[in-house]
């Protein structure tokens, strides 16, 4: 008779259904024989790594041999200037969700919970339940309201009780892009309970224009209680790296630092990122070309008759329609590959990532041969 291993496994484990990343290049190559391939699918950076950070990597490549700083002096002491923080309130990880993973593990366990929005990030609900916790998904509002899909803080406040040792926020949010505004998130994290870690992830920040919006790393000296995310995935452009970084109180930094790998974040991410701080211009650069491509976006939509989730990310749901599997399908034959988000409960949208402003027309002109 075999083991059933399904059994051992932790029970959180069971019950756990593996993250769906956007379909790489080379899987649909392989599966569907065709080339020239436009990615849009992860929200990656189109324009790339900046010059700086690709000579920074070129640069360390001789140096590979050795083991990285596995308190990443350097980096750490670029974002102490940058985020008005001192060394011990940062940890930096292999990704940003290296950051929240290790932070799910410090405070989740089970007969705890962890709190965050519907249509939230897929990584809270996959640590939470990895820890052995309970997922507590509260309401957004909807679709008719003057702000739909924004996040209820009111519910997730209510949603709060004795086990709660997490809530998770992502601003702005992925997939559905929207955001919260500085009043709101600080009375928010302001009437979190001081025993209730508070996470807000800010994977997207660099893209945010409105006056509104807050950076919460301002807040980090304030409250002991909160965690913010950083990553050098979306618009630094070095998402195959795979680094980020979390700020905090100088004690929720030590307690995550505990169960960090050594040497979790390599050599050559750390210099690249490095790097890639400096290089503002790209940065700029990358900025203005995804407001301009989100635009090109929401006007192919308005012309298209199909209606869009407002967002100040680098990419965004257009509501296609119950045939949304088809249309994703369809759109893969063409060489555009998009993110299908049933998976977050916006079965009837596809999330596109903006593009250079060519893919965003192929984009536009495949979709719309697909709807027609
Ligand atoms: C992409 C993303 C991240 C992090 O990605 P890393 O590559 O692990 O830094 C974190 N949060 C959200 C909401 C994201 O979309």
């Amino acid at each position: 008779m075999s083991t059933n291993f399904l059994d051992l496994a932790c029970p959180g484990i069971r019950d756990l259904k593996p993250y769906q990343p956007g379909k790489p290049i080379e899987e649909l190559e392989r599966e569907y024989g065709i080339t020239d391939i436009i990615k849009l699918a992860s929200n990656e950076n189109p324009l790339g790594p900046g010059s700086m950070a690709i000579q920074a990597i070129k640069e360390s490549a001789e140096d590979v041999w050795l083991y990285p700083d596995g308190n990443a002096f350097a980096l750490k002491a670029a974002l102490t200037n940058k985020h008005n923080v001192d060394a011990d309130q940062i940890t930096i990880g292999n990704g940003s969700n290296d950051v929240l993973e290790l932070a799910a593990r410090v405070f989740l366990q089970p007969g705890t919970n962890a709190v965050f929005a519907k249509h939230s990030f897929a990584v809270y609900p996959l640590a939470t339940m990895a820890a052995g916790a309970q997922p507590i998904v509260t309401p957004v509002f909807d679709e008719t309201s003057s702000q739909p899909y924004v996040i209820d803080f009111d519910a997730m406040l209510d949603a709060i009780n004795e086990q709660t040792r997490m809530v998770f926020v992502a601003n702005p949010n992925n997939p559905t892009g929207t955001w919260a505004d500085s009043a709101t998130l600080y009375d928010f994290i302001k009437r979190v309970p001081e025993n209730v870690v508070i996470v807000i992830d800010e994977a997207y920040t660099e893209y945010v224009d409105n006056p509104d919006y807050p950076n919460a790393d301002k807040w980090v000296n304030e409250f002991q209680n909160l965690i913010v995310t950083r990553t050098f995935s979306k618009a630094y452009g070095l998402a195959g790296l795979r680094i980020g970084y979390g700020l905090s109180s100088p004690e929720l930094a030590d307690l995550i630092n505990r169960v960090r790998q050594p040497f979790n974040v390599s050599l050559v991410a750390q210099m690249a990122a490095l790097a890639a701080l400096e290089d503002r211009e790209h940065l700029l650069k990358s900025h203005e070309l995804n407001t301009k491509g989100m635009r090109q976006l929401e006007a192919g939509f308005s012309r298209l008759g199909l209606e869009y989730i407002p967002s100040v990310g680098n990419f965004v749901c257009v509501k296609v329609g119950a045939e949304s599997a088809s249309i994703y399908e369809g759109l893969l034959r063409s060489g555009v590959i998009v993110r299908p988000v049933d998976n977050y409960g916006l079965g009837e949208y596809l999330r596109v990532t903006v593009g250079l402003p060519e893919q965003n027309e192929r984009f536009l002109v495949s979709l719309e041969d697909l709807i027609g």
